[in-house]
């Protein structure tokens, strides 16, 4: 099989998107068109293996992340996503892989009518680059630097199942973290909801406080009061490695694809509406403060004091 018979087979499926798409996989460009009154978003992410999944983990797991990334950036922006294209480098070509592989990456597509509409295949170490387009109206972007001082700051979801679920390794046996690190679930539906209403947003894929931290240092250097009895957690962690360590993972530990997002004192109401109709915790965790320092506090004590944008670790 070469890599044209590849694509045909597994990845040419024109079952979503085409609304917007002229011209999809099998030309030498994808022809889309565009809506008046709106901007595009763009976003893109690579994973490779060994450092972004591990290669005995589910083909499945890795299809559904390479897009789910994706789609939660679309979401922090407040935007719906139409077109995806997909770059493919494999090892060698194992054909029930990509099939597995495949097939959970169209299924998340088909869920969010997302086109897959071009990409490219090579031979070479294991690594997937995803591009995805979306669509804003004009202007209403959510962006991280909007926060103001007293607005409350939520998460949606529970945070550190993923981070819990890497930290046992093979000893993990929580369905429900092993759901959070492979299969991540975009918050499409509540990005689009808070455009309007939030001040600012961003996806947690580095930890609440580094993604929070890029908020406060976007919107003028503020500051943030994060109340750690606030914070939701899995009750899986938290019996699987103590809250002590379940609080740390939801704080620093990352892979979440929650969305984080700053209220306006009085537009929060609609965060309680918001909540009921997407049957989706939102929580608010604590306020942003005009300091410049975000603190982190347990009854009343100083757990972590930092400044946001002042430590910067490599992550990849
Ligand atoms: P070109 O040589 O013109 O770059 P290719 O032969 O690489 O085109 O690809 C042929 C068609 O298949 C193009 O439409 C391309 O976008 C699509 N394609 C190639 N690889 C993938 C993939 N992994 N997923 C989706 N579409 C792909
Ligand atoms: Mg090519």
């Amino acid at each position: 099989m070469d890599e044209f018979e590849l694509v045909a087979r597994y990845f040419d499926h024109p079952q979503a998107g085409r609304g917007q798409v002229t011209l999809g996989i099998g030309d030498d460009g994808a022809v889309l068109a565009h809506t008046p009154g709106t901007e595009s978003v763009v976003v893109t992410d690579t994973l490779v293996c060994g450092t972004h999944f591990h290669k005995e983990q589910p083909a499945a797991s890795i299809g559904h992340r390479a897009l789910a990334v994706n789609l939660s950036d679309i979401a922090a922006m407040g935007a719906s996503a139409e077109w995806a294209t997909l770059n493919l480098t494999l090892p060698s070509l194992d054909e029930y892989w990509v099939e597995q592989f495949a097939a959970a990456l169209l299924a998340l597509a088909g869920r969010y009518d997302v086109a897959l509409v071009g990409g490219d295949t090579t031979r070479g170490p294991l690594s997937v680059t995803m591009t995805v387009g979306g669509r804003v109206s004009k202007g209403a972007a959510l962006r991280r630097n909007g926060a103001q001082p007293g607005d409350g700051i939520y998460v949606s979801g529970f945070l550190g199942g993923a981070a819990a679920a890497l930290a046992q390794g093979n000893a993990c046996s929580e369905d429900a973290l092993l759901e959070a690190l492979w299969y991540p679930q975009p918050r499409l539906a509540l990005g689009s909801a808070l455009v309007g209403v939030a001040h600012s947003a961003i996806d947690i894929s580095d930890g609440l406080l580094s993604d929070l931290g890029h908020v406060l240092q976007a919107s003028a250097k503020l500051g943030a009061d994060i109340d750690a009895t606030r914070i939701p957690l899995y009750p899986q962690a938290e019996r699987d490695l103590g809250h002590r360590r379940a609080l740390e993972l939801a704080l620093g530990g990352g892979d979440d694809y929650e969305l984080c997002f700053t209220v306006p004192m009085a537009r929060r109401g609609s965060i309680s509406v918001l909540e009921e109709k997407l049957s989706l915790a939102l929580t608010c965790i604590g306020e942003v403060t005009s300091s410049g320092v975000c603190h982190v506090r347990q009854n009343g004590r100083i757990l972590t004091e930092l400044v946001p944008g002042y430590r910067h670790a490599w992550s990849g």
